[in-house]
């Protein structure tokens, strides 16, 4: 049986807003795929909700927050990504719930992004291998906090402040990359080398891993090439897509 083929995801956007859990998730994903957007003359803002402090064992998470971050900002620069924010929820054990919600919105309302990336929200990644919880938590509460951006009743105090933060209803659709529900593909073909590096430039996180003969660019195209294949290109990132009007 041939693998379900995918649409090419809409490309007639401005900005986007990348929202995940930590450092490193947009590299393991869909980092090509933003260095084919900014290509393109498209904004793409990265926002982590956490810095990644619990990602390597032997670096406690004090000494460990500044090393993920300065290697998250330099990842990001390397696909073209200027804006990075850090919202700074605990790594590792972070909640679905109304103050995650409020975080998210607050981004979405400061940048106003026609669409926002996150991470698969699903229980597994297809099969049988488990979904991290941070993961879960974080595409759930982007789920929700889109639609509070635009509702100037909830989150209220945000509105009007120093910020001068407005509601913003202008996100189009949520994007989940890597999800098993994914019916879109972005073709990552002509990006693919620069995906590599953004995914390279995690070098503390990959080294703390321990993986033996870990390779980023084999890690990524045994992601890619069956993506691209569903594509009908030889690279391609993969895309649950949530519209957030009506009528869908
Ligand atoms: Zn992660």
């Amino acid at each position: 049986m041939d693998p379900e083929p995918l649409e090419p995801l809409d490309e007639t956007w401005e900005r986007a807003l990348c929202v995940v859990a930590h450092p490193d998730d947009m590299e393991f994903g869909a980092a090509a795929a933003v260095a084919r957007w900014t290509g393109q003359g498209k904004t793409v803002g990265y926002c982590m909700v956490t810095s990644g402090e619990a990602g390597i064992d032997g670096l406690a998470p004090d000494e460990c927050r500044d090393v993920r971050e300065a290697e998250q900002v330099e990842s990001a620069r390397l696909v073209g990504v200027d804006h990075v924010e850090f919202l700074g929820l605990p790594d590792g054990v972070l909640e679905y719930g109304v103050p995650l919600r409020a975080a998210i919105a607050r981004a979405v309302r400061a940048f106003r992004p026609d669409v926002v990336v996150t991470g698969n929200f699903r229980d597994t990644w297809g099969g049988r291998t488990l979904n991290q919880a941070d993961h879960i938590a974080t595409g759930r509460a982007v789920l929700d906090a889109v639609r509070d951006a635009s509702n100037r009743w909830v989150f209220a105090d945000q509105l009007g402040s120093a910020d001068g933060l407005e509601p913003w209803g202008g996100v189009r659709e949520v994007w989940a990359f890597g999800s098993p529900r994914a019916t879109h593909g972005v073709d990552t073909t002509a990006t693919f080398d620069v995906g590599v590096a953004s995914l390279e430039a995690h070098r503390a996180y990959l080294d703390g891993l321990g993986w033996k003969d870990f390779d980023a660019r084999e890690m990524l195209e045994g992601f890619s090439r069956p993506t691209g294949q569903r594509l009908g290109v030889a690279f391609a990132a993969s895309f649950e897509v949530v519209p957030m009007g009506w009528g869908d």
